[in-house]
């Protein structure tokens, strides 16, 4: 099974995507984790990626489908995968689908819906354990030690554009570049769209009701 997470940064798709991948048994890969990953090493591509991640807005379309659809193709045969935080513009969506044209295309995008308040509170609060990227939530959902991940007991930070100015701007940059894919999907009638806003387990209830098909009937284009 092939398929792509969609929501505003602060909807819970790092969370949600962990779960879901291991309920369906594929791989899967947060764009904005291969970039980090980058910038940890000081790769090139990383040196590139970096100024745009510090202002928030996109790393350029060529160098994201490189790295992305390189991920992918190293995948091939795992039986599908999960992409969280990708595609997120048209071009790159339009890259996945020729790509996946041999392989019976994208199977399924799920749009995870938050409102703009709730993803300010929740990215302002958000801290994310270094080593195995699990994230916390200062207020909702605490690690039992202070700075410290429960999992493995790495060090919480907060990332550099979760604060204030940056989260602002991403959300933004989400609806003006992102939010038009949601239409590009619908179109192609395998989108699904969940309420973001519950707690973890029911949001990730509705995400397996949208991929088992349970969820009610395929959308019409
Ligand atoms: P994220 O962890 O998904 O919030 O991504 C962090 C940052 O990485 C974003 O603000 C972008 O600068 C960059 N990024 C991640 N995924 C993409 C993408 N698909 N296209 C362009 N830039 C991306």
């Amino acid at each position: 099974m092939k398929v792509i997470l969609i929501g505003p940064p602060g909807a819970g798709k790092g969370t949600q995507a962990a779960r879901a991948a291991e309920a369906i048994g594929v791989p899967r890969v947060s764009s904005g984790d291969l970039f980090r990953d980058h910038l940890r090493r000081d790769t090139e591509l990383g040196r590139l990626a970096r100024s745009y991640m510090e202002r928030g807005v996109l790393v350029p379309d060529d160098v994201t489908i490189m790295m992305v659809m390189g991920w992918v193709t190293d995948r091939e045969g795992e039986g599908g995968f999960l992409l969280d935080g990708f595609p997120r513009t048209p071009g790159q969506a339009e890259a996945l689908d020729e790509a996946m044209v041999e392989q019976g295309g994208i199977d399924r995008a799920v749009n995870i819906k938050v409102s703009r308040e709730v993803l300010v509170r929740r990215l302002a609060g958000r801290l994310i354990c270094r080593n195995c990227q699990t994230s916390y939530h200062k207020e909702f959902a605490p690690p039992r030690n202070e700075d410290e991940c429960d999992l493995c007991g790495g060090e919480l930070y907060q990332r550099d554009d979760d604060r204030p100015e940056a989260v602002v701007k991403r959300i933004q940059v989400y609806l003006d570049e992102t939010a038009p894919l949601v239409e590009f999907y619908r179109r192609s009638g395998i989108l699904r769209e969940v309420d973001g806003e519950g707690a973890v387990e029911r949001v990730g209830d509705a995400i397996m009701d949208a991929l088992n098909g349970r969820a009610g009937r395929r959308e019409l284009p």
